[in-house]
């Protein structure tokens, strides 16, 4: 599996994450990831760009 990592700021407490993306799923993905500091889920959109093995990572809140 080939991973990348990202980052996001959790959309609850602003604290910056690191997420590793699995760029096998496609350049556009939505996964909800647990933010590290706080615990709550976000829910993060991902486009890569699988040429450079870029991710570029908006998180917001879940519900
Ligand atoms: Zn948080």
């Amino acid at each position: 599996m080939e991973t990348t990592p990202g980052t996001f700021h959790c959309g609850y407490c602003g604290e910056a994450n690191e997420t590793f993306v699995d760029l096998s799923q496609g350049r556009e993905q939505s996964y909800i990831e647990d933010c590290q500091v706080c615990c709550r889920p976000n829910v993060l959109r991902v486009t890569a760009d699988l040429s450079s093995a870029d991710v570029y990572i908006s998180a917001e809140f879940e519900g």
